[in-house]
């Protein structure tokens, strides 16, 4: 590893720990971070779960698995270009959807509607439960015990109201402070990544055409570079071309105008990246505009598809149905969760019960939810 900058996130100066360990003997802190998150049971279970395009559909989709794999790809190239740190970058990435409930979005947003009275569901907020608490991997503490840093960049953005509750943690929203670069350059890698992805995975599934995505500015501007080298490229290889330019461009713009905003922020450590006013780590203007026009793109023509939207409405459907049936009878629940949920209903009433619920419906992947579903509502289907 390159030598790191003063802003970068150092071992020597984490925040710590929630319970106190010994320092790892042969790993950095981070790269413990990050070796407790690949050995979770929930990032196994990312390989199960959909991103935009539901798996059992095609083997050939990004599921949230692959595409964190890509998003900590990307983060570590420009965190390694920035100096900054590489284990930590790659520990936030590989953590930060694993709190995502089955089917994406649309989960997520029919779970959240179901806990309205209860608390709302959020999948950044289930991400920090699950490295918090969730997890049962280890004798003296629930979840993983990660460091301040890798919690801090794993919980991207929090209500008000959440922020009172998550105490240090929560501070900086309600400080409207930062939190360190890795943090921040996580958010693009995941944003870069996704807009790239779903370009591909939407020509594979037949959603959007080379022709439609002409229309795009960032497509446009490389396609023509690719053609212009190769004339004959046609197919696959050609929009592979094309997507590894536009990858290229977003990540080498977002390096050099985040490399020249440190400068000139003058900051010297992560304490001042965190007091400073406005976060570090950005593109430049015409990147960000060109990048604008992708994501209004895919907005209009992958997700409100009308294939993607009756997946989203079938998703909705299941998800709230289980909800239902789970929080009127929590005994339908296996018995560990149903053991949950008598627990957390002493302590917090009907919330808990539904908190319960929640915590078990968020953390089925897009196949267990839909057997589950076969065996509540079917009469034919074993239970
Ligand atoms: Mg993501």
């Amino acid at each position: 590893m390159t030598e790191l900058a003063t802003y970068a996130a150092h071992d020597a100066e984490s925040r710590g720990r929630r319970y106190a360990e010994e320092a790892p003997a042969y790993r950095s802190e981070y790269q413990r971070d990050r070796d407790r998150i690949v050995h979770s049971t929930a990032f196994r279970r990312l390989v199960y779960k959909t991103q935009v395009f539901v798996n059992h559909e095609g083997d050939l989709y990004r599921t949230r698995l692959t595409h964190s794999l890509e998003v900590a790809q990307i983060a570590q190239t420009i965190a390694h270009a920035l100096a900054l740190n590489e284990e930590l970058s790659e520990a936030i990435c590989l953590a930060h959807d694993v709190g995502h409930t089955p089917f994406g979005h649309a989960g997520q947003d029919a779970l959240n509607e179901c806990m309205l009275d209860f608390g709302g569901f959020e999948h950044n907020l289930q991400s920090l439960r699950i490295v918090d608490e969730l997890e049962e991997h280890y004798a003296e503490f629930n979840g993983l015990n990660l460091t301040f840093e890798c919690r801090e960049g794993i919980l991207k953005h929090c209500s008000h109201n959440n922020a009172v509750l998550l105490g240090e943690l929560g501070e900086r929203f309600l400080k409207r402070q930062q939190p360190g670069l890795e943090a921040q350059l996580a958010n693009f890698a995941d944003e870069i990544a996704y807009n790239n992805h779903d370009v591909d995975d939407g020509i594979r599934a037949g959603l959007i055409t080379v022709e439609e995505l002409l229309q795009v500015p960032l497509f446009h501007l490389y396609h023509g570079e690719v053609l212009a080298k190769y004339p004959q490229l046609t197919g696959r290889r050609l929009v592979f071309e094309v997507l590894r330019r536009m990858i290229n461009r977003l990540v080498s713009d977002l390096i050099a105008a985040s490399a020249a905003r440190l400068q000139d922020s003058g900051v010297r450590t992560i304490a001042d990246v965190r007091a400073h006013s406005k976060p570090l780590v950005g593109f430049s203007d015409d990147t960000a505009e060109l990048n604008h026009g992708l994501k209004t793109f895919l907005r209009e023509h992958v997700y409100k598809h009308y294939k993607v939207r009756r997946m989203t409405s079938k998703a909705r459907r299941v998800v709230s149905a289980l909800f239902d049936a789970f929080l009127n009878d929590p005994g339908l629940m296996p018995d560990e969760h149903k053991g949950t949920s008598a627990r957390l209903e002493k302590i917090q009433g009907t919330a808990g019960r539904a908190r319960a619920v929640a915590d078990y419906i968020a953390g089925m992947t897009d196949r267990y939810a839909i057997l589950e579903h076969r065996r509540l509502f079917d009469p034919g289907e074993r239970t």
